[in-house]
């Protein structure tokens, strides 16, 4: 059945209104495989939409703070399972205003929704410690305490997992939220919204507000009452951000870029390391922090390596990803498909073969949206610029190594250190590789893409400040602890001056 294509116009959701931007301005969200087709216009919203927003935050602070925490997991499950019973329909919607081939999209709520079932079940877990005191009669415990108003912004490329990620927890800890989503995906931010309010989120907990990075995002981020922000982006905006925290105190969980890469060894089970190269490189086409974007491969099976995976990505098939035979969908943007292009460019030019693709595609349909053929490069080297740079599209590079330490020397070898990955069948090797590929998540035998909520999600070096998303101590990120002394001695004791052993 063909879809019907509606033009949405939702204002920004203010304390369970629906606000139009203060200027009265507007943007358009449009589909990036066909684009002629609006999904939705949104407010173009400045500082002074962001003020309103925060102060309805704020308002709703003491309320939501106070509700008990079982309360409150309780408003998170019924939030996951109204994403559940619309998990079909909202993966439509995602495919259409990000481009991500349905199965994907498909997981991309699916992740909210585990997301929303974990953190659900904190509302019975956020304990705290009770620790012995070094005083007689003396009681000392530990809890944990929401931070205030707190400023969530995200990218595109997971409109509604990301989201998730930071919004569920953050209100399970008590904080109420501000929240930015990108600009190329607004409506999907706002769907995963509507099912926390549905579920009886009270007004004025989760507050959106479109708008550009620069005006918006950076309201949030320099809001005096705005006590933490958690960001989804790239490194320059991230840098940009953490310094504006550092200015304010404020704290700041930065989750940036990555240049993940895929050790091939010669032990490999070849056509289970070409699988994995294929979905991790062009999977979601190439647009995950955590994409495939380097493949290190041992010379003794490079040829075969190379053939086999030049021959699958060859196959794959480009179009809008509502279609049933399309494996690769549309990048997000004319911006972005030219950014990626540039780099086929720098690749020719620094001496790489540019071994498939390299093309705008634009046969037939594909005219209407912003489509990139899957590219490979081969004869890489570490130290060229596209080794080096996230190019966060369907482009990926093969660097042949002589030798399992060259295949670490080389996959350590990036500013960043988000995922790496290492397909071997020697017990020693896969070991060694756990213990010193410098990233934050390592594979065996699987591309670098396929997180699960239940384990911490970041990176190490230039991906982030050292936070983690998602995993058992997700509520460290979103809490602060209050240690509690109660003496019931009924006399002054000082600690470290009276020992009363
Ligand atoms: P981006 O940095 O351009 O934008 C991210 C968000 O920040 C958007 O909502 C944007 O409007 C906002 N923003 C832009 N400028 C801002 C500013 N000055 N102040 C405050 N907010 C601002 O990134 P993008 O292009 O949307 O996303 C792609 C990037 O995200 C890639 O680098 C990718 O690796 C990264 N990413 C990282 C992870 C991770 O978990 N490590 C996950 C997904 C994406």
């Amino acid at each position: 059945m063909a879809e019907a294509l509606m033009t949405v116009t939702p204002g920004n959701r203010i304390a369970g209104e629906d606000r139009e931007a203060r200027s009265g301005k507007t943007f358009e969200s449009r589909n990036p495989a066909r684009w002629t087709d609006i999904v939705g216009v949104f407010p173009l919203s400045d500082a002074s939409d962001i003020d309103t927003a925060v102060r309805a935050a704020k308002a709703a602070l003491p309320g939501w703070r106070s509700t008990p925490w079982p309360a409150r997991g309780a408003i998170i499950l019924r939030a996951a399972e109204i994403l559940e019973a619309r998990k079909e329909k909202l993966a439509r919607l995602m495919t259409r205003e990000m481009g991500k081939v349905l199965t994907e999209a498909r997981g991309d709520v699916q992740e909210a929704i585990d997301m929303g079932k974990f953190i659900a079940a904190e509302g019975r877990r956020a304990f705290g410690e009770t620790v012995p005191s070094e005083l007689r009669n003396k009681w000392a415990m530990t809890m944990r305490q929401p931070l205030g108003v707190v400023g969530c912004i995200t990218p595109w490329n997971f409109p509604i997992a990301i989201p998730s990620w930071k919004i569920f927890p953050a209100v399970m800890a008590g904080n109420t939220v501000v929240f930015k989503p990108s600009t190329d995906t607004p409506l999907c931010g706002l769907s995963f919204v509507e099912a926390l309010e549905e579920a009886g989120l009270p007004k004025g907990v989760i507050n959106v507000v479109f708008g550009s990075g620069e005006t918006v995002g950076n309201a949030i981020v320099s809001h005096p009452d705005v006590a933490a922000i958690y960001f989804t982006g790239s490194g320059d905006t991230g840098r940009g951000i953490a310094a504006e925290c550092g200015r304010m105190l404020k704290r700041v969980s930065l989750e940036l870029g990555g240049k993940n890469g895929i050790a091939v060894m010669d032990d490999a089970n070849i056509d289970l390391a070409v699988d994995g190269a294929l979905w991790g490189a062009f999977g979601t086409s190439g647009q995950r922090c955590t994409a495939s974007s380097r493949l290190i491969v041992h010379r003794a099976v490079l040829e075969s390596f190379t053939q086999k995976l030049l021959d699958r990505a060859r196959s794959l098939r480009l179009g809008y990803g509502l279609d049933a035979d399309v494996d690769v969908g549309p990048v997000i943007n004319a911006r972005q498909l030219a950014r990626i292009h540039s780099y086929t460019t720098v690749g020719i030019a620094e001496g790489a073969n540019l071994a498939l693709g390299g093309e705008i595609a634009s046969d037939g349909d594909l005219d209407d949206g912003n489509f990139y053929t899957p590219t490979v490069f081969t004869g890489v080297k570490p130290e060229m610029q596209i080794a080096q740079e996230e190019i966060f599209g369907p482009t990926t590079v093969i660097m042949p190594v002589d030798s399992f330490d060259e295949a670490l020397q080389f996959a350590n070898s990036t500013q960043y250190g988000l995922s790496l990955s290492i397909y071997t069948n020697d017990l020693r090797h896969a070991f060694r590789a756990m213990h010193e590929l410098e990233a934050g998540i390592v594979y065996v035998n699987a591309p670098t893409i396929g997180a699960e909520i239940q384990l911490p999600f970041g990176g190490t070096k230039n991906t982030g400040n050292g936070h983690r998303e998602a995993g058992g101590h997700v509520l460290d990120e979103f809490s602060e602890w209050k240690s509690i002394y109660i003496d019931y001695s009924g006399k002054l004791q000082r600690a470290q001056i009276d020992t009363n052993a």
